[in-house]
């Protein structure tokens, strides 16, 4: 049996561990999705209040949210679904493949992670870019995208593949480029071109452009995952409270602030609405 149906079958169990696991989380979760990680670095407080309105009709979309949705479906339109094993086969029987939203999973300190990158591009069965794609007004990525790209890392790590030369970039587009997806769908090529062509992979950090398309590389390093990982796990194990960040301009388009005491409260100090300022 070649060595990649004995990661697979590895891979399987796990798998079927997670969705055995009974919820010792936060929430009764018996698992979490990589995105609930990355929620809960832009703020902790948000995400925790999220997650006890996800019920409730006070929770809808934002516009922004609703955006990313259409924009991903388009550009994983043309994509052909295959099954759990001929992906795995396709990565490592093939010099170099693209794979769209490959189902990844880890178990940190027993706790099941779940998570799927937008894309994954192998050369020789070896992940050497994940692609995130953040149909965004804002230029630059938030510290919250690090932390999703870098457990994806971890993930790939755990289910065996060789991560020493992983980076991940973020192609961080305004809401506009939604209505010209293909020219979106070109930019992980072009962007492999240049970062093979300009030695990229010389440097941790790195930045290109195509048509205002922001293109942000970094070296995907271990050590930092775990250290996100360590901080996210220690609110969902319940053994800290949920941390309110302090960035005001967060709490501004934050879609749960009329349920936050920590933004109430702030109001109240000021005695008038402080982030209305
Ligand atoms: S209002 Fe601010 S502190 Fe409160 S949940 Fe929203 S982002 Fe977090």
């Amino acid at each position: 049996m070649g060595d990649w149906k004995t990661k697979l079958i590895k891979f399987q169990t796990l798998l079927d561990d997670i969705g055995k696991s009974r919820g010792n989380l936060k929430f009764d979760k018996s698992f979490l999705a990589v995105h609930e990680l990355a929620d809960q670095t832009f703020c902790e407080k948000a995400a925790e209040l999220t997650q006890a309105l996800a019920t409730t009709e006070d929770f809808q979309p934002t516009e922004q949210q609703l955006v990313g949705k259409m924009s991903h479906e388009k550009l994983t339109e043309d994509g052909v679904p295959i099954s759990f094993l001929n992906i795995w086969k396709e990565i490592y029987e093939r010099k170099n493949c693209y794979v769209h939203e490959m189902l990844l999973a880890a178990n940190y300190q027993g706790v099941g992670i779940l998570g799927k990158p937008d894309l994954v591009y192998f050369e020789s069965a070896v992940p050497r870019f994940i692609f995130e794609f953040k149909f965004s007004k804002h230029y630059k990525p938030f510290a919250n995208y690090h932390v999703q790209a870098q457990v994806y890392g971890y993930q790939l790590n755990q289910m065996g593949f060789d991560t020493t030369d992983l980076f991940y970039a973020f192609i961080i587009a305004k809401p506009r480029w939604k209505n010209n997806i293909e020219f979106v769908k070109l930019i992980p090529k072009r962007t492999m071109e240049r970062f093979h062509k300009d030695k990229l992979y010389e440097l941790d950090q790195s930045m290109m452009t195509f048509n205002n398309i922001g293109v942000y590389i970094n070296k995907f390093i271990p050590e930092k995952a775990i250290k996100e990982l360590d901080f996210c796990l220690g609110y969902w194990l319940d053994k800290r409270k949920a941390i309110p960040t302090q960035n005001k301009n967060k709490c501004r388009s934050c879609k749960v602030k009329k349920h936050c005491k920590f933004y109430l409260m702030r109001q109240d100090w000021k005695g008038r609405k402080f982030y209305d300022r």
